[in-house]
């Protein structure tokens, strides 16, 4: 019965390891793959960071925060004649606010 208990424990402290190597190789692979390349403001696209701006369509420029978006996906607002397109929610409302 001991020796089954100390399998217990050893299998629980492999997967305990395996966990922890992991991380480890994971923060290492992205310091080597995004550390370089972009800053901390400007995370690397990837599967779970999809780039902002997609290929296809008119770019604009939002005027709160000064990130490009493309047409299809900014927030349009007529304003004065002008229309003005925002990145997100967020920038519109703090568009209306100003
Ligand atoms: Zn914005």
């Amino acid at each position: 019965m001991t020796g089954f208990i100390r399998l217990i424990g050893f299998l629980i402290l492999a997967i305990f390891a395996i966990s922890i190597l992991r991380t480890v190789i994971g923060l290492v692979a992205k310091l080597f793959t995004g550390g370089a390349s972009s800053r901390a403001s400007h995370p690397a696209p990837g599967p779970g960071n999809p780039p902002k701006v997609k290929a296809g369509g008119t770019l604009h420029r939002c005027p709160v925060c000064g990130t490009l978006t493309s047409e299809s996906l900014a927030i349009k607002r007529t304003s004065g004649g002008e229309i003005h397109y925002y990145c997100s929610p967020d920038c519109e409302k703090r568009a209306e606010s100003v």
